[in-house]
């Protein structure tokens, strides 16, 4: 039987005309936007489209945006004063610091000195670790996408068993944590892991973080498993010279034996900047001493 395919690109939409609405009445009780800093160090030409599409998302949804464009030999020193400065800014709820930073830069004194109540990408330790013992916090947006994407297909993940692939700060491990909330019983397993195929063919549910393209087959899944594939990868298309974005699961063979599965693209790919702009706005209310905003 064929998985039913998970679009997240249609769940982001929605996510985003909640943000707006939800924007749109915080707006009405403090009488300013919610406001999202984002900080570009640098000409990467990929960071530089994740920051342009980040700053229109969030004037479409109602939200005040603040580009701060730095040059490439920006000294740390310099990056830690802007950061301070947004810090202090009341106008500013969230500040995003686009990673990677240039090498004379010390990516973790950067993230950290980020106001962990302004951090919507939920990178700072101290959010790490609120995530980690249970309490409230601002939880990084890929992960929080794809426990969206899970709870909107699967209802209660109560009892459930886990796997995630992939161990990094960004996404496996607050991955983890989230499943584990969700009173999963998880296993994280990474490069070192002894036969993987045998551990995810336990799992109900398998969300895939490696960054290795098609990795993840058919054959490794329990029939019915759902799949969130998070992995982005470019590799080359059939026509020579052209390129195309796959994710670390083997699309084809898994939708022959999954039950449900996100593509790529279109899958977690649109949650990341929807769940952002959330981050934002649930940042924001926190700042103004308001309760979480409903239904996001
Ligand atoms: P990362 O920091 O490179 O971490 C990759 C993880 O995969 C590591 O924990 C590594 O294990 C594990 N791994 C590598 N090879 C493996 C193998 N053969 N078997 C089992 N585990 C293996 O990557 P990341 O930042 O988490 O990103 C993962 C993927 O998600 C990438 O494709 C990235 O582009 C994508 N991504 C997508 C979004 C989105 O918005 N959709 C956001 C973030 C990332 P070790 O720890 O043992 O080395």
């Amino acid at each position: 039987m064929a998985a039913s395919v998970i679009d997240g690109k249609a769940f982001a939409e929605g996510l985003r005309a909640r943000v707006g609405k939800a924007g749109a009445a915080f707006e009405a009780q403090t009488g300013r936007k919610a406001g999202l800093a984002v900080v570009l160090v640098g000409e990467d030409p990929a960071s530089q489209v994740y920051v342009r599409s980040k700053g229109k998302a969030t004037v479409a949804a109602g939200l005040e945006s603040f580009e701060h464009r730095l040059p490439v030999h920006t000294s740390q020193a310099d990056l830690l004063a802007l950061v301070a400065r947004l810090n202090g800014d009341e106008a500013v709820d969230g500040i995003l610091v686009q990673l990677p930073l240039p090498p004379q830069i010390d990516e973790k004194a950067v993230i950290d000195a980020i106001d962990p109540a302004k951090d919507v990408d939920g990178f700072h330790v101290v959010n790490a670790g609120r995530l980690a013992i249970g309490e409230d916090a601002l939880v990084p947006c890929t992960p929080l996408g794809c426990l969206m994407l899970l709870k909107d297909r699967l209802g209660d993940l109560s009892g459930l068993e886990a796997v995630v692939i992939g161990r990094s700060n960004i996404v496996g491990k607050p991955m983890a944590q989230l499943l584990l909330r969700e009173s999963c019983t998880v296993t994280v397993a990474h490069s070192r892991t002894r036969d993987l195929p045998a551990v995810v063919r336990r799992a109900d549910i398998v969300v895939a973080a490696v960054g290795r393209p098609e990795m993840v087959t058919g054959d490794w899944l329990k029939p019915g498993a759902t799949v969130i594939d998070v992995g982005i990868n470019r590799v080359p298309a059939a026509d020579e010279g052209r390129t195309r974005l796959v994710g670390d699961v083997d699309f084809a063979s898994a939708a022959g034996v999954a039950g449900a599965i996100t593509p790529v693209p279109g899958g977690v790919g649109p949650m990341t900047i929807a769940v952002l702009l959330r981050n934002t706005l649930v940042a924001a209310h926190a700042r103004a001493g308001l309760p979480p905003p409903e239904d996001l």
